[in-house]
């Protein structure tokens, strides 16, 4: 896992992973990750950071989801848990980032959106990256209130044709009820009701808490607020990211 970012050609180590901590020539992380509730605008941002630094978006959601419309085991039994609100458990998930992390394009850095999100994922990735003279260099932990993440998410529309999704407020359609490209009748999917929201978040946070102590003990968590407009928040996570260390 070289980087053209780091002498490490000859297979020597990154200059940061040693215990004397980041080499002060590197000010910009390009192994980091994502965190924060589900309806935060991780997606976005994520995809937004990839293209800025050319690496790979790596989110454990996008594969089950894809496992999921491919039908295969792992992402049938996954789907059985987040109809019910439920987060996924870690083997299935550790299995995934496994795999994606083993491929070429994830040499030079990743941004892992949304993993990980449980102390025991976060000791697994830990010795993934370790086993290639690799660490994960920041967390950024996009934050946004319960009540906000409600209205946020309880206003989704998608389209089960075309699977485009609409907001209420934020993003409708032309018609409404009626999708703009398919002009089939928009649903709220499950994931989306009231109170399968409170659960999913309820858990998000018991679950995520322990991770963000984790992290922040390491000294790598970054905090960004994500109740403010998109281009902001973007700007923001550059500035934690860019931020010269020591
Ligand atoms: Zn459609």
């Amino acid at each position: 896992m070289a980087s053209p970012l780091s002498p490490d050609a000859a297979g020597t180590r990154h200059p940061w992973y040693n215990e004397a901590g980041p080499a002060s020539w590197v000010n910009c992380p390009m192994r980091f990750a994502l965190l924060g509730p589900p309806g935060a605008g991780k997606g976005t941002q994520a995809d937004l950071l990839a293209s800025r630094y050319g690496i790979p978006k790596i989110s454990t959601g996008d594969m089950l989801r894809e496992a999921a419309r491919a039908g295969t085991d792992l992402g049938l039994q996954a789907k059985a848990y987040t109809d019910h609100g439920l987060l996924v458990p870690d083997e299935m998930i550790l299995a995934l980032v496994r795999e994606r992390l083993a491929r070429p394009d994830s040499g030079a850095g990743f941004l892992l959106d949304g993993f990980p999100r449980t102390v025991r994922q976060a000791d697994s990735l830990h010795e993934m990256l370790a086993q290639e003279g690799l660490a994960l260099e920041a967390v950024i932990d996009l934050e946004v209130d319960t009540e906000e993440l409600i209205r946020r998410l309880s206003g989704r529309r998608t389209c089960p044709v075309c699977e485009r999704s609409y907001h209420l407020v934020g993003r409708p359609p032309r018609v409404p009820g009626m999708c703009d490209l398919s002009h089939g009748a928009l649903i709220q999917r499950d994931d989306d009701r009231e109170q399968v929201i409170r659960e999913r978040l309820a858990e998000y946070r018991r679950r995520t808490a322990p991770v963000l102590s984790h992290y922040q003990t390491q000294g790598l968590l970054r905090p960004v607020c994500g109740q403010q407009p998109a281009d902001a928040v973007t700007a923001a996570i550059i500035g934690q990211l860019e931020k010269r260390s020591n």
